[in-house]
């Protein structure tokens, strides 16, 4: 059995679709004269443009924009002067094209090696990507065509991209499994999104499976079996029936609004990290964006995107939302979202350092491009709203709020199509902002409850250390005490309150949050029916007696084992 990172949940079994890239080696390949190899390097330029332009295009097209910026990117890098040089100077000396365009994209890599700069040293990666997609054209081969992976395929690879993620057919994916990759990569989190059971992680995989080999895949234990034996096999395809069973019977969620069983409406949202998983969200059902993490936009690329490259993502997605509401946090930046181009200092404490609202407001640069890209998107549409993490105190909201109030005024003397009205609303996610919901009720249009830091910084236990993971619980009293106390600071204000962090997703604390009177839940898009379901089978008088039941306990023990227990008896 390998063991890898449960990234999906999930039981795939299928034959081993193995996904390698072609061998790329043009040490046979005789040159046919200067003018020959010439002709060939310019129609193997020609032909890499088209073929680029078309991909960015539809990447784009399909909410893609980083991956379609990146494929541009490369289009311009092809198209440098001294790249053309180093390539016509090899083919002089009696090279190949395919040697000529090795030569020449070592070359231009080595000069970006050299430069004292991470973000440009970075680039030698595009260069070596250009390289090879040159060779491939030039010695005639083919990528393996992604759609052609057929039904029942457990899909094997190096690294998952995005471009592999968003070709393949997902009806025919039992699972994905991959060599490297981790749980916060763009590729686990399209995976869950896409409902697919995956394992990401497993150093030498490619070495161990082949081609057509049954593999059992256990998402959520991160298991895979090679070739499994009879009974093996019949454990995992009986706990796969159950489990497409158990979503299957979720379906019946999907087109229906979020009731308790009282008929009492609340909303069941999803939290995503671009637009292409919005389109995602809504397959699944969601009943809105309750959380979209714009700071992916920001990350593993070589500079910020644009104002109008932020204002098409955030409009796409709030076109892609319709009516519904989207929900559009500003840049968390900072702790473990680290964006290398923006040079912010090495601190010892990252977690409590400059992060998030604190380096939007110190340099506001940055945060005025997304928040003008934010109000040009909303322009004519009444379903986007405006998020700021990490809030402290008051006067952070105050400072957002004068930052956007100038932006507006910029933006209706240019004469610009905008939307003044964004609602400004607040994650409540530090022990600060609970002892001052109350303050910050006054002053935020909605709250949004996020439990991932809220419990980091309330049991003072890093969210991502396992030492200390005993401790960190969404099930400890004093979160839930935190939670409650924020309920009722935003009842007593009038304003809506929901929940981002994952704990909205753990049935177990439906009746609590029920009975406080939460009013959205946003969870992973693959989580929404299940959320939706969890919700109905309460009404608010029965989750006010088991809410008096567990928050009299003292432990995280005691109050998971009662919660736990009431929800496995009702099953
Ligand atoms: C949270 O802290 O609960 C949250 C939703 O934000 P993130 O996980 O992005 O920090
Ligand atoms: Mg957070």
């Amino acid at each position: 059995m390998l063991k890898g990172l449960a990234v999906s949940p999930g039981i795939g079994v299928g034959k081993a679709f193995v996904y390698v890239e072609a061998g790329l080696d043009y040490s046979r390949v005789e040159p046919q004269g200067e003018e020959a190899e010439l002709a060939r390097l310019a129609g193997a330029k020609a032909s890499f443009l088209r073929d680029s332009e078309a991909l960015a295009k539809s990447l784009k097209e399909a909410g893609n924009v980083r991956e379609g910026d990146m494929i541009e990117g490369h289009m311009v890098l092809l198209e440098d002067d001294f790249l053309a040089e180093e390539m016509e100077k090899a083919v002089k000396e009696g090279k190949s094209a395919e040697a000529a365009a090795a030569a020449g994209c070592a070359a231009v890599a080595e000069l970006f090696r050299q430069v004292d700069d991470e973000m440009i040293r970075a680039r030698a990666a595009d260069m070596f990507a250009i390289r090879d997609r040159l060779l491939k054209i030039l010695l005639g081969v083919e990528s393996q065509d992604l759609s052609a992976v057929p039904e029942g395929s457990v899909f094997v690879t190096g690294d998952l991209t995005p471009y592999m993620a968003t070709g393949l057919k997902r009806g025919n994916v039992e699972a994905i499994v991959t060599e490297t990759g981790g749980m916060t990569s763009h590729s686990a989190i399209l995976a869950r999104a896409m409902g697919i059971p995956a394992v990401m992680g497993i150093p030498g995989l490619l070495g161990v499976v082949k081609a057509g080999q049954t593999l059992a895949v256990d998402g959520a234990a991160g298991e895979v079996v090679v070739f499994p034996p009879r009974e093996v096999l019949d454990d995992y395809l009986g706990r796969q029936k159950k489990w497409r069973e158990s979503k299957a019977a979720l379906l019946v969620y999907k087109d229906r609004r979020t009731k308790d069983k009282d008929g009492g409406e609340r909303l069941v949202c999803a939290n995503i990290a671009s637009v292409g998983e919005a389109e995602l969200a809504l397959e699944q059902g969601c009943e809105g964006v309750g959380l979209f993490r714009t700071e992916m936009l920001f990350m593993d690329r070589e500079s910020p995107p644009s104002e109008d490259e932020q204002a098409a993502a955030y409009r796409k997605a709030s076109e892609i939302m319709a009516w519904r509401e989207l929900i559009i946090r500003t840049m968390d930046i900072g702790g473990d979202k680290q964006v290398p181009y923006l040079h912010l200092p090495q601190e010892p404490n990252p977690f409590l350092g400059y992060r998030a609202v604190r380096f939007c407001l110190a340099e506001p640069e940055l945060f005025k491009v997304q928040l003008r890209a934010i109000f040009r998107a909303a322009a004519g549409r009444g379903n986007v709203k405006i998020m700021i993490p990490f809030v402290t105190g008051p006067e952070e909201i105050e400072g957002v709020r004068g930052i956007a109030e100038g932006l507006k005024r910029d933006l209706a003397s240019e004469g610009a199509a905008f939307n003044p009205d964004v609602p400004l609303g607040i994650m409540v996610e530090t022990p600060a902002a609970v002892q001052l919901a109350d303050a910050l009720a006054a002053r935020a249009a909605f709250f949004s409850i996020g439990t991932n830091d809220l419990t980091q910084y309330t049991l003072a236990a890093d969210r991502m250390n396992t030492r200390v993971d005993y401790l960190y619980s969404h099930y400890h009293p004093a979160v839930l005490r935190s939670v409650e106390r924020v309920v009722a600071a935003a009842k007593a204000a009038g304003i809506p309150v929901g929940m981002c962090g994952e704990a909205a997703g753990s049935p177990g604390l439906v009746p609590l949050y029920l009975a406080f009177g939460l009013d959205e839940w946003s969870v992973n898009p693959g989580s929404v029916l299940a959320t939706r379901k969890a919700i109905a089978g309460w009404s608010v008088s029965e989750a006010r007696e088991v809410a008096a039941r567990a928050m009299a306990l003292s432990t995280t023990k005691e109050v998971k084992a009662y919660l736990e227990g009431v929800v496995a008896q009702r099953g």
